[in-house]
């Protein structure tokens, strides 16, 4: 049975990368019928807050990743808070302790930098010298007796260490790379180093999917997964493979306080769950060579780990916004109008509620469907229909009423007004004519018509909104724009 798991630490707000690691494992898991584990590493009490929790599970709901164990849902080997299995590290760091796998450092700060300094300056590995590896007894008690405070480091192996990456395939790290390192702080708290990989092996996580961030990290799990196997703790290391980086702008690394990074900013422009999930999927990841547009359940049936590409992948926002707005094309007009709801609606509605209309909202969603690229875009799609007059856009208010286009719009109202309102083809006609009168062709003469009635020069097809709109205000406004 393939175990996977979503480890994130609730700091700040979520962001793609998070989501795109996240919808990797889940991909995976649900491709592979395995289990989802959901996992909060929240050991760091200075940094991880319950607002962050929150959005994270919220996030996740938003998104429709589920997961079969974790917070809310529970599992075989909850609790799911790191923060809640604090008695475990400290028994599994005892037992490292007692084996040998792991031993107290005295070394201050200032004595690492200094010793660290004169490795530099002499071309040598800078990395923890070993120190305190093999102290005596009589060292420590030493060490003990000046005052000195101890951290629990893990003992590296002496010699290579050699993975299989599911993306990159072998790699060897060499010990001057990978020295010992710290796995408890001198107050007792657990770092991630330890946390991170004794809860992979006590959840038996067959598959470990993260960020190349964190592949400098790997080596040293698998040394203290083989310790952890030497103590009965674990049974077996899991295979790691980790997904590529995500670049941003001017190429380089997507960092999670860049804007364009939040996941929040996508949600609330009205990007949608499948939209973005496609979009990120191609993070590192591609379903055909010539297929780059599918529904979340067809990713899932394609996805394989052995797929993704080892090369950084580019954020390209246009394409994500290109992505989301064929899915909001491929919606049923019902499902696209529910969608819309957020954004009809107080803070996002300029008009006041009772003045919203739903017979003329209905009549315009299969309008605005095939037009959107965000969700958001709705509410300036559609507020001429609402508000008691439309917003005037000076700049197009002032492009649209260049040359003479009073006269265009006295003639323009004369032939609405004769015209059939039940039949926007006719509407089109009078302005058409009206166009004609005037030696104009049918984009420009509808241009000020569009503007005396929308108040912008760009929309949803205007003889259709005229049509929604209805005669009467139609008239009065170009009447109002006349005056
Ligand atoms: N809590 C870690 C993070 O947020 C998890 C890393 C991992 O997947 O091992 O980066």
């Amino acid at each position: 049975n393939i175990r996977v798991r979503f480890c994130p630490s609730p700091t700040g707000n979520p962001h793609v990368g998070l989501v795109r690691t996240a919808l990797f494992n889940w991909a995976f898991a649900r491709h592979n019928e395995g289990t989802m584990v959901f996992r909060i590493e929240d050991t760091d009490a200075a940094r991880d807050s319950e607002e962050s929790y929150n959005q994270l599970l919220d996030s996740l709901k938003w998104l429709g990743l589920d997961w079969d164990e974790g917070p809310e849902v529970g599992g075989p080997h909850a609790p799911y808070r790191q923060s809640q299995r604090m008695d475990i590290y400290k028994d599994v760091a005892d037992k490292l302790l007692a084996g040998g796998y792991a031993y107290p450092c005295y070394c201050t700060t200032e004595e690492l930098d200094e010793r660290r300094e004169a490795a530099r300056a002499a071309g040598r590995p800078s990395g923890y010298d070993g120190h305190c590896r093999d102290l005596t007894p009589e060292q420590k008690s030493a060490y003990e007796a000046e005052g000195r405070a101890s951290i629990v480091r893990f003992r590296m192996p002496d010699e290579p260490i050699t993975f299989t990456d599911l993306v990159r395939g072998e790699l060897t790290f060499t010990p001057e790379n990978v020295p010992d390192y710290g796995i408890l702080r001198a107050n007792g708290a657990p770092l991630y180093t330890l946390v991170n990989p004794v809860d992979d092996a006590l959840m038996e996580i067959t598959h470990v999917l993260r960020g190349e961030d964190l592949l400098s990290s790997t080596p040293r799990q698998v040394a203290l997964y083989k310790a952890l196997i030497e103590l009965g703790i674990a049974k077996e290391i899991p295979s790691f493979g980790h997904l590529p980086y995500v670049m941003g702008e001017g190429n380089k690394k997507l960092s999670k306080r860049d804007p364009q990074a939040s996941l929040n900013l996508y949600r609330e422009r009205g990007f949608l769950p499948s939209g973005l999930l496609n979009y990120l999927s191609l993070l590192g990841w591609s379903f055909s060579a010539d297929q780059d547009l599918f529904t979340v359940p067809e990713m899932v049936a394609k996805f394989d780990i052995a797929d993704v590409n080892a090369n950084p992948a580019r954020f390209d926002l246009k394409k994500a916004e290109s992505i989301n707005a064929d899915h909001i094309r491929m919606l049923n007009v019902k499902a696209f109008a529910e969608a819309c709801e957020p954004w009809l609606r107080a803070p996002h509605a300029p008009w006041a509620p009772e003045d919203f209309d739903q017979a003329a909202w209905e009549a315009i969603a299969p309008h605005a469907q095939t037009r959107l690229t965000v969700l958001s875009d709705i509410t300036a799609n559609v507020d001429f229909l609402f508000l008691p007059e439309p917003v005037f856009d000076q700049p197009s208010w002032d492009k649209a009423m260049k040359g003479e286009p009073a006269a265009l719009l006295t003639t323009a109202r004369e032939k609405l007004a004769a015209a059939d309102w039940s039949d926007p083809e006719s509407l089109k006609n009078a302005v058409l004519a009206a166009g004609e009168a005037h030696g104009l062709k049918l984009g420009k003469a509808q241009a000020p018509v569009r503007v005396a009635v929308t108040g912008r020069t760009v929309g949803l097809p205007l003889f259709e909104s005229l049509e929604i709109l209805g005669e009467e205000k139609t008239l009065a406004r170009i009447d109002a724009a006349l005056a």
